[in-house]
């Protein structure tokens, strides 16, 4: 039977979702007309299906939204071809982009500028991967392991290293290896942000001390699968969960300690339910790890003040 919790901390929501989040927030309460969203603001089904419910709709295509709409990109940033677009049809745009990620955008554009070949250490088809690719489309190469890095092309040009801001620790630094190997005097720029990194530092702890991990997150967050891999790869069994639906109780079979973490798109009052089952079970002891504390916090963008009314 279960009898402690160790709650990772940090986990949940980072700086740059909790600014996604608000920003589409005040867009909804300060607007009479339909608001757009394209892509997920984050990669979370709750936050999601509420903000669905009242009243955003998400695309996928900017040619969904009707022209002269008010549009906000989520927080994983966007390709310049997708701004043109919407600035072509009329819309008005609200970035809620992560300034992190912006960040690498920033990176990708000058070092194309500059005459490198950029290679993305990312995950091919990631939103955030297609719009940091978007920046310099025809100068950059995703690549996601070392048998990527060796399956390249020769190229004459040099080679500048952005990453995507969401990967693993100890993955990307194996990848890096392997760039470095090939491109002795490629620039690198790692990219992982804070949040990434602490919550990947804090579920390696508890999976460390745990009998079983649960990770909260949806299927399409990268930074959520990657903290399930992080404390499956301590040798703990480990799930990834959206919520306390998709647990089966079976999982706590023979064991004691259960470590709990989410992702940063995860919102805290999915924890609780989960937290209120294992007392239900036998839990007496629910200990917070704290590994690393976060005072990170984002201005909104300038746009906001703009869009209301
Ligand atoms: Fe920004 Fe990192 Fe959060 Fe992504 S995970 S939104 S890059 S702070």
């Amino acid at each position: 039977m279960p009898h402690t919790v160790l709650l990772a901390e940090p986990r949940g929501f980072c700086a740059g979702v909790v600014r996604a989040i608000n920003v589409l927030d005040q867009v909804l309460d300060g607007s009479t007309e339909p608001v757009y969203a394209f892509h997920e603001i984050v990669h979370n089904r709750y936050v999601v299906d509420d903000f669905r419910q009242r009243g955003a709709i998400f695309v996928e295509q900017v040619s969904e939204v009707p022209a002269g709409a008010r549009i906000v990109f989520s927080a994983h940033g966007i390709a310049p071809s997708v701004v043109q677009e919407a600035r072509d049809r009329g819309l008005r745009i609200i970035d809620a982009t992560c300034p992190l990620v912006t960040k690498v955008h920033l990176e990708t554009k000058k070092a194309a500028r500059d005459g490198f070949d950029v290679l993305l250490v990312g995950h091919e088809g990631h939103d955030e991967v297609e719009g940091t690719k978007g920046e310099a489309p025809d100068r950059t190469r995703v690549v996601d392991t070392p048998g990527d890095v060796q399956a390249l092309a020769e190229g004459n040009r040099p080679i500048f290293v952005v990453t995507q801001t969401t990967l693993s620790v100890d993955d990307t630094a194996a990848t890096i290896d392997a760039i470095r190997a090939r491109y002795p005097q490629a620039e690198v720029r790692n990219d992982i942000c804070y949040a990434t990194t602490n919550r990947q530092a804090a579920v390696k702890v508890i999976a460390e001390r745990a009998d079983l991990v649960i990770v909260i997150g949806s299927q399409n967050s990268s930074n959520s699968v990657r903290l399930r891999e992080v404390a499956a790869a301590t040798g703990t069994p480990a799930y990834r969960v959206d919520g306390i639906e998709e647990i089966d109780p079976a999982w706590y079979e023979g064991v004691g300690i259960v470590g709990l973490t989410a992702g940063a798109s995860v919102p805290d009052t999915l924890l609780a339910p989960i937290i209120a089952d294992l007392r239900t079970r036998g839990v007496t002891r629910v200990e917070p790890v704290i590994v690393a504390e976060e005072t990170v916090e984002f201005r909104m963008p300038e746009e906001i003040d703009a869009s209301q009314g």
